[in-house]
């Protein structure tokens, strides 16, 4: 069999913030794993860079801490480390510059990943530039949030694109990174099945759901300042809105797919106050709720939106988006459901049918894609109709070597490779912003609180009601 994994380009990668919680949790395990797969080799060079000062063998043991586990062997994590160098340093000081400087290698690729706040990404940007570290050819990768508002993200981008060029930079968004999600697209273009069937004539409405189970508690004064809206809303849910709806590109490059994406939030009607719900979690005997958790009584900061979106286009006319997202709720569960319209004529009459079919790509938990269709339930007794799904679990149908991997480690090979697919450019964010901006502005100027929402919950009442008043009910959480 051909191996799937394609080794990119020797490479250098600076990780800033390469002490942090991102960069333990999911950086080094997840270069980790490309390594074992043979995906780079001992020519390609990982230095972290942050604050503390450390000597490299005490960096290492924490890049160690961080990759060990039961299944992980000792031997290939010590030929790992030795690819691992550590540089201290200031970000928005002089501290450490040139040793950095010195560190680099020429004629290799060079990407400089900033895992740290976003404040730090002008400087930080400003001083690689400075020290002729960042180079033509060089890329920078930058976290989430990618400012907090139209005119934050604006600044952002005029801070980057003062030294490095906008093919150099890549802005994650971790979900762009799942497996399920780039199959939206192969489902979607290299299909003849589903793209006839893709528009208001034969889809009645999406639903997307990004739910979680688990509080903001220990980052709730945090969570206040941004809120499920910015939180999720404006990055994640906006990027599966997108690549849900956005017409055909001519070819697959990072350009083709990201000018579709742009068209698509440019066309997205203003939200009006009706079709918004808004929710924050209550507490229970065990747990505290939201206000207790962020501190402040009066927040007025959500845990929970569902809202109603249009596309204005001719593809969507009359098939409304509905996006919901929210903390403590039934489960951990994200997907994107397309509901088909119900046969045009029944020719069962007196037979209850369950809805039309419809299609749910799950992102987590069991990223995969199951089709829900009606069959006639087996058996004697004349005709009867039951819900059958076609399902295709990722876990239950690919090979080991197939399994998907990670969001990060796949967007950070595809960082080395420099392809930009997956990342968000920047006017698209910049379009994000300015289409979520109206809807922030319009919940600070009613000064109204997010209806409260029971633990475990589908969210607050107000959402059941925004499907209901349209006929329409939410798919049950985690379903
Ligand atoms: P974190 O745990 O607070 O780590 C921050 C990192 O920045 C540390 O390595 C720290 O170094 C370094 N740092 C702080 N000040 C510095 C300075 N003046 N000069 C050089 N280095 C400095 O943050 P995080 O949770 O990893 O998040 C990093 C970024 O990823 C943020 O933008 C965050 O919004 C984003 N993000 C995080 C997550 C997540 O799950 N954590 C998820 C999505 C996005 P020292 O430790 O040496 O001080």
């Amino acid at each position: 069999m051909v191996s799937r994994v394609i080794p990119v380009a020797s490479f250098d990668l600076l990780l800033f913030g390469a002490t942090g919680d991102l960069a333990q949790r999911k950086i080094w395990p997840g270069l980790f794993h490309r390594y074992i797969a043979g995906q780079f080799d001992e020519n390609c060079r990982l230095i972290g860079v942050s604050r503390s000062d450390l000597p490299r063998e005490a960096f290492q043991d924490k890049v160690r801490a961080s990759i060990s586990g039961p299944d992980e062997d000792d031997a290939e994590i010590a030929k790992f480390l030795e690819l691992v160098d550590y540089v201290s340093l200031d970000a928005t000081g002089e501290r450490g510059w040139d040793k950095l400087q010195g560190v680099v290698r020429e004629g290799v690729v060079r990407a400089f990943y900033l895992s740290v706040a976003p404040r730090f990404f002008g400087p930080i940007a400003r001083r690689l530039e400075e020290h002729g570290i960042a180079t033509p050819d060089s890329r920078i990768v930058v976290e989430k949030p990618f400012g907090n508002d139209l005119a934050s993200a604006q600044e952002l981008n005029a801070e980057l694109r003062a030294c490095f060029q906008e093919h150099q930079i890549y802005r994650i968004d971790h979900y762009l990174g799942k497996e399920t999600v780039q199959n939206l697209m192969a489902l979607r273009f290299a299909n003849s099945l589903f793209e006839p069937l893709w528009n208001s004539s034969h889809i009645d409405h999406v639903q997307i759901t990004v739910a979680e189970s688990l509080s903001v508690e220990g980052r709730g004064e945090y969570y206040d300042q941004s809120g499920a809206m910015r939180d999720m809303v404006q990055n994640h849910l906006m990027q599966l809105l997108c690549l849900t709806a956005m017409e055909p590109p001519s070819k697959f490059t990072s350009n083709a797919v990201r000018n579709e994406k742009l068209k698509v939030i440019e066309a997205l009607e203003p939200v009006l106050d009706q079709d918004i719900a808004r929710g924050q979690y209550r507490g229970n005997a065990n747990q505290g709720s939201y206000l207790e958790h962020c501190g402040d009584p009066e927040s007025r900061t959500e845990s929970f939106v569902a809202m109603k979106v249009n596309v204005a286009s001719w593809r969507w006319a009359g098939t409304p988006f509905y996006l919901r997202t929210g903390k403590c709720l039934r489960e951990r569960a994200s997907e994107i459901a397309v509901h088909f319209r119900s046969p045009p004529h029944m020719i069962f009459p007196g037979i209850d049918a369950p809805d039309g079919n419809v299609l749910v790509i799950r992102l987590q938990p069991d990223e995969g894609i199951t089709l829900h269709t009606t069959i006639k339930d087996p058996g004697p007794g004349g005709m009867r109709l039951k819900e059958a799904s076609l399902d295709m679990t990722f876990a239950d149908s690919l090979s080991d070597e197939e399994q998907p991997q990670d969001a990060y480690e796949r967007l950070i090979m595809d960082v080395i490779r420099g392809d930009q697919t997956l990342f968000m450019r920047g006017d698209e964010v910049e379009a994000a912003w300015a289409w979520a901006d109206p809807i922030i502005a319009g919940w600070a100027a009613s000064g109204r609180k997010p209806g409260p929402y029971d633990l475990g919950s589908s969210g607050p009442e107000d959402a059941l009601l925004l499907m209901h008043r349209d006929g329409r009910r939410w798919r049950p959480i985690g379903s």
